[in-house]
């Protein structure tokens, strides 16, 4: 029970021998769980490129470690290959939290990182998801409104699992005077995304590249608002800096349907592209748009790239990829 007796009295500070990070010294130690991944990569280069010390937590479960080749050998970063499922310790003034398979070890690690920022004094941020509006009886979503999620449908893992994050992570703020950070991500998209976990930009880019029907589920009518992962990462680092628990939508209010999503792919990539409709799956939101004045008014953020801007930004780097896993394979 986070709000017990035992969580204050282990409250921050009060761990035998502890170091403060941050003592003596100006730079800060910051942990990115999840830093292989899509989203992690590019916050952990926007955090050494402005001097940071980085310690990427990991275990390769949907990251590449080639998303931090680039990285190797500079003093101020770190790679550990670890579960967050299992405690860790370490001395940090930040945690970026964003290691989180789509499935119920997100509640265990998050509680992890939640027990190592109250030891330490680290302010923690949690990357949650838009997915906990469910399918939304409210559009756009407002951070106030509580959602409509099917608690046993096949991607209910996921969806309750940030939702539980959520709650222990205001558990801990409110019980363990932890200081906590919530972000709700948007669908976002951009260079480094995986190219086989079958969400539907990577999709559509991968297909179009390949020379293959996009796959288009359902009639294509649902909508979904796609934001460019730098912009993200401007909104996770104001988060964190700034002094609001949140949570915050970040996410680029721009709608589209899928079927429009696939013109842009196929005006971006290929003007021979062609879609093919096929059985959507159970629970999929009808539509899914941020409002965005909070975090706007707040933490004076809000995304620059539209979807037209920032689709041909990641068409290389799919290219190059889908040359390298095909020639892998002897295509
Ligand atoms: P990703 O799969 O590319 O990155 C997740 C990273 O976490 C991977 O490197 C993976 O290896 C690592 N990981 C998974 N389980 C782990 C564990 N138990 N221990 C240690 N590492 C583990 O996904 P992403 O798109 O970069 O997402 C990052 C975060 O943002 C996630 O928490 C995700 O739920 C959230 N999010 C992303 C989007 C999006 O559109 N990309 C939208 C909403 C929320
Ligand atoms: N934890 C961790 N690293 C730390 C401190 C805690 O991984 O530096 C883990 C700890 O093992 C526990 C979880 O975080 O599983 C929650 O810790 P907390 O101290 O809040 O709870 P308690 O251990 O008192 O139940
Ligand atoms: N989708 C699609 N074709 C694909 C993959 C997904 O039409 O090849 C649809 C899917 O049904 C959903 C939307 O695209 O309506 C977004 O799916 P994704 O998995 O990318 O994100 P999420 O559903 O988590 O928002």
């Amino acid at each position: 029970d986070p709000a017990s007796g035992s969580l204050r009295f282990a409250s921050k500070g009060s761990f035998p021998g502890r170091v403060p990070a941050a003592i003596g010294k100006k730079r800060r130690r910051i942990v990115v769980t999840g830093g292989a991944g899509f989203v992690g990569s590019h916050l952990v280069d926007k955090l050494i490129s402005r001097g940071d010390e980085v310690i990427v937590i990991d275990n390769f479960f949907t990251g590449r470690k080639d998303n931090l080749a680039h990285l190797f050998g500079n003093p101020r970063f770190e790679l550990i290959r670890h579960d967050v499922v299992d405690p860790i310790l370490l001395e940090v003034d930040q945690i970026y939290h964003l290691a989180c398979p789509a499935s119920p070890t997100n509640v265990m690690g998050t509680l992890n990182m939640l027990g190592l920022a109250k030891r330490v004094g680290a302010r923690f941020l949690l990357t949650s998801t838009s997915e906990v509006y469910g399918d939304p009886l409210e559009h756009p979503q407002k951070e106030t409104y509580w959602g409509n999620v099917n608690p046993i449908g096949e991607r209910s893992c996921y969806d309750e699992g940030k939702r539980t994050a959520e709650t222990l992570a205001m558990d801990y703020n409110r019980g363990a005077d932890v200081e906590v950070r919530i972000a709700r991500i948007f669908n976002t998209y951009g260079p480094r995304m995986c190219l086989d976990d079958g969400r539907v930009v990577s999709n559509f880019v991968a297909q179009a590249i390949r020379k293959q029907p996009m796959t288009v589920y359902g009639d294509g009518k649902q909508t979904r608002s796609f934001q460019y992962v730098s912009d993200l990462v401007d909104g996770l680092v104001a988060l964190m800096e700034g002094e609001h628990v949140g949570p915050f939508n970040l996410g680029n209010p721009g709608e589209f349907t899928m079927l429009e999503l696939a013109e842009v792919v196929k005006e971006t990539i290929d003007s021979s592209a062609t879609v093919e409709f096929k059985p959507n799956t159970a629970d999929d939101p009808h539509k899914r748009k941020p409002d965005i004045s909070k975090a706007k008014e707040l933490l004076n953020w809000e995304p620059k790239i539209s979807l037209r801007d920032g689709l041909p930004l990641m068409v290389n780097d799919f290219r190059n990829r889908i040359l390298e896993g095909d020639e892998g394979k002897g295509l």
